[in-house]
């Protein structure tokens, strides 16, 4: 059934006008470029396909990423991604403007929060201390047990608790590494709330997306259909199904952290009932099987 057979991957991506990228596992993995990602970002860019890259990463900026991308040879600016870093900073202006936030994240990280109130550390010490939100990045240098008491302690205190995502791991050139996603488990169970999820599986962060993509084709006098648009992931719940709950279409990629065993030990009841739309070898495999007719040049 999760065949990676050439014609059912043509058959599944017949139709798909705009994708989305999921970047760690699809066009990076451990800091390298995956074989063949420069080349079909390249294709993409050269046929005019409407692409954003949606990435969880939360420990450094768009701008970052960018130059971190052209170091392995792709030319994507920062306006091409969209990370659940860039995606909290744009909901805290919106929900919270002008009010304090502490935002646990590297000083890099935190350039995206440009124009906003961020409280420093001594300022978010300080007895009574408050805050709208406490907004929880990845940054192994700042998710201190000092730092996390401050967030506990303004949450609290009433401040809003938001995750950038909720990924407890990823792969680093050093292997299997925490992530923050275990830091907002953490602070929830600890301050018994709930925290919001901006990044992957949120349909929001997908919903922003799909609403660039449109601003892409709009500007060409298209329109875009949900259903046209497929995302690209190497995490089956976090990309493929939540892609899938926000109707797109979903296609499992195997250069990433997870494999086709994850694929098969995922019990039907945690999918929803869903499959993939497509399994692909690697991103190369999924832009050559791309129908390319079907897209407006
Ligand atoms: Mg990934």
């Amino acid at each position: 059934m999760h065949t990676t057979d050439p014609a059912a991957l043509r058959e599944a991506l017949r139709g798909v006008r705009a994708l989305l990228l999921d970047l760690d596992g699809v066009i990076v993995v451990a800091g390298n470029a995956v074989a063949g990602s420069v080349d079909a970002i390249a294709e993409l860019e050269r046929r005019g396909m409407p692409y954003r890259i949606v990435t969880n990463t939360s420990l450094v900026s768009r701008v970052s990423l960018s130059l971190h991308a052209a170091k392995l040879g792709n030319d994507i600016p920062p306006e091409r991604f969209q990370s659940a870093l860039s995606a909290s900073a744009a909901f805290a202006a919106k929900t919270f403007p002008g009010q304090p936030l502490y935002v646990i994240a590297s000083a890099d990280a935190r350039t995206e929060f440009a124009g906003q109130r961020l409280l420093s550390h001594v300022e978010a010490a300080e007895p009574g201390a408050r805050a709208a939100a406490v907004i929880v990045g990845d940054s192994p240098d700042e998710l201190t047990h000092a730092n996390l008491n401050r967030a506990f302690r303004l949450v609290r205190n009433g401040a809003r608790l938001i995750g950038m995502h909720r990924n407890p791991w990823w792969l680093t050139p050093d292997g299997p590494t925490l992530d923050s996603g275990a830091y907002v488990t953490g602070l929830e169970f600890a301050a018994g709330v709930r925290a919001q999820i901006i990044g992957k599986p949120a349909t929001a962060f997908f919903s922003i997306a799909v609403d660039a993509l449109r601003h892409d084709v709009a500007a060409r006098g298209g329109r875009l259909r949900r259903s046209e648009i497929a995302i690209v992931g190497d995490d089956i719940r976090t990309d493929v199904l939540a892609g899938q709950r926000a109707g797109l279409r979903g296609v499992f990629v195997l250069t990433g952290k997870h494999g086709l065993d994850e694929l098969a030990r995922l019990p039907a009841r945690g999918r929803g009932g869903r499959e993939p739309h497509a399994v692909a070898p690697s991103l190369a495999d999924i832009v050559a099987a791309l129908d390319w007719q079907d897209h407006p040049t």
